[in-house]
C-alpha cells in the first residue's frame, strides 16, 4: 500500500531526490515497484493504454499538476509490456519533476537511449529508470553482484523492466569494470560502461560499424533462437588505450543473441585491472 506525503516533495527537483522521497515515505515497497498505485497517489486520475500511433506516450494535467491523465500506447508496434512499464514512469516523471510540462507527448526517439538533445526526456527516462529500478534495493545482492546476463536477465523479470533497461541501470551503476555493446546483424548500435571500465574501444564506436573481426560476437552465426555464449578474447580486440592502466591479456565476452538480430555482448574481467605505477 502506497502513501505518499506531497507536501515533502515540494523542494525536489531532481529524478534521485524525488525517487529517495518516494522510497522514504515507502521504506517496505514491494517489488516489482506498484507504479499505477503511485500513479494514482500523486494526482493522475487514470491511465489509459491504447494505441497512439508513433507515441509511446502522453501526460495531460492541469497547468499546476495536482491532478492529470496518463496515456500508454499499448499497440504491438509499442512493444511489450515492460516497455509501456518503462513509458509510464517516465510521465510520472514528467508530472513529478517540476520544470517539466504539464502536456507532454513522447514519441520513441524522445525516449529513445541514444538521444542526447532532449534534456528533459533523459531527465524522465532517468526518473523511470531511478523509480522502476531503486538503487537501494537494486545495487545489492548475489544478482548484482556476480556480472552475467542471465543474471540481468533475472533481476529485468524481478523488476518487470526490459533487458535494454535493466542492463543499462545495471552497467551504469555496476562497481566492477563492465562494458555492454549493443548491436544488431553484427553491426554496432551504441554501448554503456560502467564508471571504473578504464579502457577505449579499439573499434569505431559509430552507428552500423562492423564489431572487432576476432570477436565472439562477430563470429557467432546462428541468430534463429535466443542464446547465450561465452569466450575468452584477447583484450586487444576490443579495448587499446590503457589511459594509465594495464591492457589485460584476456577479455570474457558473453554474448546474448536476442530476437531479430538484436544482441548484446557483456564485457569483464576475470582479473583486477592494474593501474600503471607513477602514471
Ligand atoms: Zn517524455
Amino acid at each position: 500500500m502506497i502513501k505518499l506525503d506531497l507536501i515533502e516533495f515540494a523542494d525536489y527537483i531532481r529524478p534521485k531526490e524525488i525517487v529517495d522521497e518516494i522510497l522514504k515515505q515507502n521504506p517496505n515497497i514491494k517489488i516489482p515497484i506498484p507504479l499505477s498505485e503511485i500513479a494514482k497517489n500523486i494526482g493522475i486520475v487514470d491511465i489509459d493504454y491504447r494505441p497512439l500511433g508513433n507515441l509511446e506516450g502522453a501526460l495531460v494535467a492541469n497547468e499546476y499538476k495536482t491532478e492529470g491523465v496518463i496515456l500508454i500506447n499499448n499497440s504491438k508496434e509499442a512493444g511489450t509490456k515492460e516497455r509501456q512499464r518503462f513509458t509510464l514512469g517516465h510521465e510520472i516523471g514528467h508530472f513529478m519533476i517540476p520544470r517539466h510540462g504539464h502536456k507532454m507527448s513522447c514519441s520513441i526517439s524522445d525516449m529513445s537511449t541514444t538521444n542526447k538533445d532532449e534534456k528533459i526526456e533523459i531527465e524522465a527516462n532517468d526518473f523511470a529508470s531511478k523509480i522502476l529500478m531503486p538503487d537501494q534495493l537494486f545495487c545489492k545482492g548475489s544478482l548484482f553482484d556476480n556480472p552475467s546476463i542471465e543474471n540481468i536477465k533475472k533481476l529485468a523479470v524481478i523488476y518487470g523492466v526490459s533487458f535494454a533497461a535493466c542492463s543499462n541501470k545495471y552497467i551504469t551503476n555496476h562497481h566492477e569494470p563492465l562494458a555492454m555493446v549493443f548491436y544488431k546483424n553484427k553491426k554496432f548500435r551504441y554501448f554503456k560502461k560502467s564508471k571504473d571500465f578504464p579502457f577505449y574501444f579499439s573499434f569505431e564506436c559509430k552507428k552500423g560499424t562492423q564489431l572487432p573481426l576476432d570477436s565472439l560476437a562477430n563470429n557467432l552465426n546462428d541468430f534463429s533462437d535466443e542464446n547465450i555464449s561465452l569466450d575468452y578474447t584477447d583484450a586487444s580486440v576490443w579495448i587499446s588505450k590503457t589511459n594509465g592502466f594495464l591492457l589485460p591479456d584476456e577479455i570474457i565476452e558473453e554474448v546474448y543473441i536476442q530476437k531479430n538480430g538484436y544482441s548484446v555482448v557483456l564485457l569483464k574481467f576475470e582479473e583486477e585491472i592494474e593501474e600503471i605505477e607513477n602514471y
